[in-house]
């Protein structure tokens, strides 16, 4: 299928083209006519399916037809990042035309996000807090708005956010489109879609699967040993741009200064920074000046990078579609990527949760030869192969650079080698 049956105008074709974009995604090729159709629209869909252009190409075909010159659409967004990467790609798709689009977000400066909107802007994308601060100083009209966006719904509400949304919805018109997007369906979000769609299609595109371009790969390890295995890990040349999770924001922080001192190209995104410093890190990892970047569950939320390689769950999420959320952040459009995800003792009814999601087996990486690996049988689907003696773990024999041990991981059979690493020096 091509991008050519949803004749967008030339304007959008280039921009598609310029995207490098040849075919569209599923959820592009079944969200994209509706919308442009003007219809409601529930999209199901998970991170790195392509859901930002399936809503921004209808939506800026609508707005460069009919022209007008107030705030006509409205992006929500749960986090920053992702409300400044829909702007940076709605920016690059607006280019040479008469379009604006603001991002607007807590963390800088108010009166520089005023004065933008104030010059005049037909797109804003937004975070609900600040858009609310802006919207009690005045500073924004939004009895304009002919199309409203939810992005990432149950994320909103994971934040608390759905309050703020409902007094943000209070100031919209009741005649207008409106698109809400989410990977996942709690009640809470199901009320609210059943409140603000008016006739809905519904587009869901395997909202509880992952990408199938992932290996999922599973260490079992002892929790005072993950470090030391993910510094073992890293040594692999392969592993070029890793993302890591922990469960706190003290753990990530800490995690990317061990890394940092062991050598490795490391920062951390997470809560407690302040925004000038996240987009630092963020902009670092995706200029490849950071190779590892540790982040927390909710600071790297709508990350768009591509081409990270690894995703490693140094703590392991504490629900599967935090669990798809993670690891959809690697084998983005068509890439492929590896899961990796770090097991303790304490972990494996979650380990069997997440397999059942995602319709697959992890795949158990053995851990014969490494001193931190967790050396007993804990749990049935986190086993350690022991070719040794208890007391004398044999040693790992260092393969030659570029032999098949140092190659990836994905393609051995899981009881392959010492964790697949024998040939990492350490
Ligand atoms: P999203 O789900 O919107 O965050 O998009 C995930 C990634 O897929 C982004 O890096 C997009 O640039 C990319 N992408 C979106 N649509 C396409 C497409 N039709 N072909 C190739 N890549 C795409």
């Amino acid at each position: 299928m091509s991008f050519n049956v949803f004749s967008l105008n030339t304007h959008l074709e280039q921009a598609i083209r310029h995207c490098g974009y040849t075919a569209p995604t599923p959820i592009q090729q079944q969200a994209i006519p509706p919308i442009l159709e003007r219809r409601d629209l529930l999209g199901l869909a998970q991170t790195g399916t392509g859901k930002t252009a399936a809503f921004a190409l209808p939506l800026v075909q609508h707005l460069m037809q009919v022209p007008g010159n107030k705030i006509r659409a409205l992006i929500l967004a749960p986090t920053r990042e992702l409300a400044e990467q829909i702007n940076e790609f709605i920016c690059k798709i607006i280019q040479n035309t008469r379009l604006r689009s603001v991002s607007v977000y807590g963390g800088v400066s108010k009166q520089a996000q005023i004065s933008r909107v104030r010059n005049g802007v037909d797109i804003v994308v937004a975070c609900p807090g600040r858009l609310l601060d802006l919207l009690n100083e005045k500073a924004v009209d939004l009895s304009q708005v002919e199309t409203l966006i939810l992005d990432e719904a149950d994320h909103m509400f994971d934040k608390g956010f759905l309050p703020d949304i409902r007094r943000i919805l209070r100031q919209l018109p009741k005649d207008r489109q409106t698109l809400v997007f989410s990977a996942t369906m709690p009640a809470e979000i199901r009320h609210l879609a059943e409140d603000i769609l008016h006739d809905p299609v519904t587009v869901q595109i395997n909202p509880t699967r992952s990408v199938k371009s992932i290996a999922h790969l599973l260490y079992a390890v002892e929790q005072g040993q993950k470090t030391d295995l993910l510094i073992h890990l890293l040594k692999d040349v392969e592993m070029a741009t890793t993302l890591v999770f922990t469960r706190t924001k003290y753990k990530a922080k800490n995690l990317a200064l061990k890394l940092a001192q062991s050598g490795f190209k490391a920062t951390s995104l997470q809560g407690n920074l302040s925004q000038s410093k996240r987009q630092q890190a963020l902009d670092g990892f995706k200029s490849g000046a950071f190779s590892v970047l540790v982040a927390t569950d909710i600071a790297a939320r709508g990350i768009d990078v591509t081409g990270i390689s690894h995703v490693v769950n140094y703590d392991m999420p504490d629900t599967a579609e935090a669990y798809i959320h993670r690891t959809g952040r690697t084998g983005r459009a068509s890439l492929t990527g590896e899961a990796l995800t770090f097991a303790t003792s304490e972990d494996g009814r979650m380990i069997r949760v997440i397999e059942l999601v995602l319709d697959e087996k992890m795949r158990q990486q053995t851990a014969t030869a490494i001193p931190f690996a967790r050396q007993e049988r804990v749990e049935p689907r986190i086993e350690i192969k022991r070719p040794g003696t208890a007391n004398s773990p044999p040693k790992a024999k260092a393969a030659p650079k570029g032999s098949s041990e140092n190659r990836s991981r994905r393609n051995r059979p899981a009881s392959a080698g010492v964790f697949g690493l024998s040939g990492r020096s350490k």
